[in-house]
């Protein structure tokens, strides 16, 4: 289901892409090595955009009187206005985007925990900031999966970025790119099972917007829909929400009693996180295949994303949803 569909995502061009950091460093990470090949990359530098150069002085963000500004000590030079104008500019010219890979704690892609200083001279700092170009990102593309590669060595919390990115990216190839009730329909059916471990509440909305009793116009029906899929991805299922889904799943096999018994056990194992969510869905995946139940083999909960993007280290780590 995922194999022909690329996400496309805007990275900070310092991570794997270039040695564009203030220092002349690049970033190395894992995860963002192992997405290249599946993804369609935006790489940008916002600081590099600005003519700040390379290597260059740092920037900071600094509290004044009349707000938040970005700053270059060294120079004496206010990035402020260059930044805004940037970003503005360059977020709209951007068009769609599934999601966003940007650099931790910097004073301009940092998306948290950046530093601020509490004025000019003052060397007192909170964690407590966004970057420039972050800010601008979250105000234009509200919903759309923000992470930061720091953020993305957690397996749960990367699970559900790449998850996300590739609903997102899926909707946009199966039903933006030819807009039609049919299909629709049939991008709605195969991530039930994802929406309702992610959010149930959402789940019933979009069934009324696919439903579409109103007779709205398609337009109307799609953009809405798309608003609330957002919606419904912004959290990761808790695991408690995971077990109904899987608990759900289980009603659509003619199962002996022992491996019924089996696969509960499997079931408390995992609430008792003693094993990952991979080891139940592994055996669901396992009846998929022998009883051919054409259902839940088209599910993206079994199979949100490419195999390829599941790590071997991944097994066994820890649970926090
Ligand atoms: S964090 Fe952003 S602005 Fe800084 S070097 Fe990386 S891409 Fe450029």
């Amino acid at each position: 289901m995922t194999s022909a569909v690329r996400p496309r995502i805007v990275l900070s061009r310092c991570i794997e892409v270039d040695h564009c950091r203030w220092n002349s460093l690049r970033v190395a990470s894992d995860v963002v090595k192992l997405l290249l090949p599946h993804v369609d990359i935006v790489p940008v530098c916002p600081e590099v955009e600005i003519g700040l150069g390379v290597p260059r002085p740092p920037i900071r963000v600094i509290k004044t009187d009349e707000g938040l500004r970005l700053y270059q000590p060294e120079t004496a030079r206010d990035c402020t206005v260059e930044m805004e104008r940037f970003s503005d500019e360059f977020l709209g010219e951007l068009g769609s985007v599934d999601g966003f890979i940007l650099k931790s704690r910097s004073p301009s892609c940092g998306s948290k925990e950046v530093r601020v200083y509490q004025g000019l001279s003052d060397h007192t700092v909170s964690r407590k900031g966004v970057g420039f170009f972050a800010a601008a990102v979250a105000a234009r593309y509200e919903g759309v999966a923000i992470e930061d590669e720091g953020r993305l060595t957690n397996w749960s919390l990367r699970h559900h970025f790449f998850t996300r990115i590739y609903a997102m990216a899926r909707f946009r190839s199966q039903v933006l790119t030819a807009p039609s009730m049919q299909a629709l329909i049939g991008y709605h059916a195969a991530h039930k099972l994802l929406i309702m471990a992610c959010n149930e509440r959402q789940l019933r909305m979009m069934g009324r917007i696919v439903a579409n009793h109103d007779g709205q116009p398609l337009d109307v029906v799609v953009r809405d829909y798309e608003q609330h899929l957002a919606l419904a991805l912004q959290d990761a299922p808790r695991y408690t929400a995971s077990i109904n889904v899987l608990m759900h799943a289980m009603g659509y096999f003619d199962l002996t009693p022992a491996e019924k018994r089996f696969f509960l056990d499997a079931l408390e194992d995992y609430r008792a996180s003693r094993v990952p969510l991979s080891v139940p869905i592994a055996i669901v995946r396992s009846w998929i295949v022998r009883f051919g139940q054409p259902y839940l083999a088209e599910q993206a909960f079994f199979a949100p994303y490419p195999e390829e993007l599941v790590q071997v280290t991944d097994s066994g780590k820890g649970r926090d949803t």
